[in-house]
């Protein structure tokens, strides 16, 4: 089985490096990092990820456009997205269900056991 490739958008490099550690801790997989919207489009339009955790709010085009763009295209259409959501900005889970992602998790980014569930259940890994 090939390793899954999983594509993280973060413009905060201390939350895209907690991300990442928890990552490297759950299984082996092939980590590509971008810090917006506009590089995650770009990235999946060249080789579509597995699985695509998603900030929200980032310079350049921010994360709700990049979903959009994202689901537009026909590789985009049907890769997990989780998105990346603050604290302080309550109602954006449900928001962002309602706008292309599949789930959502509150950052930072600190139970390993929450992110092993959700790519269980999303990426079929193991
Ligand atoms: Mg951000």
């Amino acid at each position: 089985m090939s390793r899954k490739r999983i594509l993280v958008v973060e413009d905060n490099e201390d939350n895209r490096r907690i991300l990442l550690y928890r990552l490297r801790k759950i299984g082996d997989f092939e980590i590509v990092e971008t810090a917006n919207g506009a590089e995650a489009v770009a990235a999946v339009e060249e080789s579509p990820p597995d699985l695509i955790f998603m900030d929200l709010k980032m310079p350049v085009m921010d994360g709700w456009e990049a979903t959009r763009r994202i689901r537009a295209l026909e590789q985009g259409r049907d890769i997990p997205i989780i998105a990346l959501t603050a604290q302080a900005m309550a109602g954006d889970e449900q928001k962002a269900l309602a706008n292309g992602c599949n789930d959502y998790l509150a950052k930072p980014v600190v139970d390993p056991s929450l992110v092993r569930e959700k790519l269980e259940r999303l990426l079929k890994f193991s």
